[in-house]
């Protein structure tokens, strides 16, 4: 049987011509592609002062929101923690005392609601589980934290401003 070695072919390597010894042509070549890509309009921006246009399918932050009395939909069922891949929902659901119908649309409602932003995959499954249409990924992007706690987004942030305001 034939050795391996002495299947290998060894590569001579081609001497170069005289152009390829001054590098000349390759500069010019180079400078070239350069100068060509210096006039084109640039697909970068200046983020943050610029940002792009998000496509209609978009997801980005969630909101729980109101109805059209300003009471919040949610009624804490949990199926969109439930349907959560990531497992970034966690809430603790209270009973609607007398007096709060004016907040709360139905007698349970989530008194603590949370997203781990930095477990969520944006894949809006919890938005499509919701039967009460209480959360959408409608938001903007999720800002830059320093901590991690920071990213634990909690009714403050997630729950859509009164109507009034
Ligand atoms: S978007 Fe997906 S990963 Fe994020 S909280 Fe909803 S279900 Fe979970
Ligand atoms: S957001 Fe929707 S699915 Fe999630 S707990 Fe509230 S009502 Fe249920």
């Amino acid at each position: 049987m034939e050795s391996l070695s002495n299947k290998r072919k060894v590569l001579i390597q081609k001497p170069l011509n005289f152009w390829e010894r001054i590098y000349l042509p390759a500069i010019v070549k180079g400078l070239s592609i350069t100068m060509s890509h210096f006039f084109r309009k640039p697909v970068t921006i200046q983020y943050p002062e610029q940002k792009r246009e998000f496509s209609e399918n978009f997801r980005g932050m969630h909101s729980l929101k109101r109805d059209e009395e300003g009471r919040e939909r949610c009624t804490a069922c949990g199926l969109c923690a439930l349907s959560c891949p990531a497992e970034a929902i966690s809430m603790i659901a209270a009973e609607r005392k007398k007096g709060e119908e004016n907040l709360y649309r139905e007698e349970k409602y989530a008194a603590v609601y949370e997203i781990n932003m930095l477990r969520c995959i944006f894949c809006g499954l919890c938005e499509e589980a919701c039967p009460k249409e209480a959360i959408y990924l409608d938001g903007d992007i999720v800002p830059s934290e320093y901590l991690r706690k920071d990213f634990i987004y909690g009714k403050d942030k997630l729950v859509e401003a009164p109507l009034n305001q």
